[in-house]
């Protein structure tokens, strides 16, 4: 797979809480569903996407 060429430092992939789908760690959202990957890993929201706060 392509994905093995890539070292996993660079690629920095996480896999999307709400739809199991692996996602660049620099993603501000889910190109998928949308989910706030970013408010997330920052833990403002958790993985229903409510706020933590
Ligand atoms: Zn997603």
């Amino acid at each position: 797979m392509k994905k093995e060429l890539l070292k996993k430092e660079e690629t920095e992939e996480i896999v999307c809480p709400r739809c199991e789908k692996e996602v660049i760690r620099d993603s501000v959202i889910c190109p998928f569903c949308g989910f706030g990957i970013l408010a997330w890993l920052e833990g403002e929201i958790d993985e229903n996407g409510r706020s933590t706060k």
